[in-house]
């Protein structure tokens, strides 16, 4: 496993709990913000900013993101949505596979320290 790639489930800072509720902020003309927060004891445990959001339906998503962009033909756009969607199954699935294997432990403000 290379140095860059951690992974581990939220914990709540009170009760230690990883059941989470995250609400969701969606502004004009700002990234989606995700507020998490501890289901079993309301602890406020971590906001996100998100570049990006992507759903249970990753075409959608990705059309939404290139919206603005210019495709050089119809096939072009179908292979790199075809490529967004692979990808996000398999980082999904890398995700749960580093946590089974060798969860992280430290806080998540310690791993982007150590990737600076
Ligand atoms: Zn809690």
């Amino acid at each position: 496993m290379s140095l860059a790639e951690k992974s581990k489930r939220e914990h709540c800072p009170k009760c230690g709990s990883i059941m989470m509720s995250n609400y969701i902020l969606v502004r004009p003309g700002k990234d989606v913000e995700v507020f998490v927060e501890c289901a079993v004891c309301g602890t406020f445990t971590a906001r996100y900013g998100l570049h990006t959001y992507t759903s249970e339906d990753p075409y959608r998503s990705y059309l939404r993101m290139m919206r603005h962009r210019r495709f050089s033909s119809g096939a072009d756009a179908k292979k790199k949505s075809k490529e967004f969607s692979t990808s996000l199954w398999e980082d999904y699935e890398k995700v749960k596979k580093i946590i089974t294997d060798h969860e992280e432990t430290r806080p998540v403000e310690d791993l982007l320290e150590e990737m600076d």
